[in-house]
């Protein structure tokens, strides 16, 4: 193998290496798995990667990815005027968000932070939404009434959902927007991205 080769693998490795979970040796199967395709295959992913961020935008309203469609900058739930805008379901992800919708069990609308906050962050504000969040709780309509927060019940998930109860604490009070949390009926370290609708259906009818 000649060496700007092996630097070409390095380099995909590394970059495999950035995504969820991944580990260094599952970063370096996946580039082995790429050798090993079809190059017809191996074009249409690279295709598809590269028109990625064309093809996608991320909703002005609650920052989720959705298909993109010429001068719309609202995904189809929140320009859906049928779903009940009493309700904001804060969720940390975009799969977090599908996982909510799949389960049918909710039908009002969301605010997706892209985050949550190790306990050690030294830059929390950055980490996530906070700033957009805290504009949409100012300048909802008054029809707002709730806002729900959706992370994980874990160490990372509840610490999130500390910090920002914090800071939008006192601008949802003056505008007497409740404040709630998920239930806790699941088992501690539940993943919302992994839970099924009957355990969701729950964590949202007993949220406190
Ligand atoms: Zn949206």
């Amino acid at each position: 193998m000649t060496t700007s080769k092996m630097t070409k693998i390095e380099k995909l490795t590394e970059l495999f290496r950035q995504f969820p979970g991944i580990g260094p040796r599952q970063a370096q199967r996946f580039v082995y798995f790429l050798l090993s395709m079809r190059s017809e295959d191996l074009s249409e992913l690279s295709e598809t990667i590269g028109s990625l961020s064309k093809e996608v935008s991320q909703c002005s309203s609650c920052f989720r990815f959705f298909p993109a469609v010429e001068n719309r900058y609202k995904c189809e739930i929140c320009s859906d005027t049928s779903r009940d805008n009493s309700l904001l379901f804060i969720v940390a992800k975009d799969v977090d968000l599908e996982s909510v919708e799949k389960s049918r069990t909710y039908g009002g609308l969301y605010f997706v932070t892209g985050g949550t906050l190790p306990l050690n962050e030294k830059n929390p504000d950055n980490k996530i939404r906070l700033k957009n969040l805290i504009d949409r709780t100012n300048t909802e309509s008054q029809n707002l009434r709730e806002i729900i927060l959706g992370f994980n019940l874990n160490a990372e998930g509840e610490h999130t959902s500390s910090y920002i109860e914090e800071k939008i604490g006192p601008i949802a009070a003056k505008k007497g927007i409740k404040i709630s949390f998920l239930a806790r009926g699941l088992s501690t370290g539940a993943e919302l991205e992994y839970a099924d609708s009957t355990t969701l259906k729950n964590a949202l009818k007993n949220r406190t």
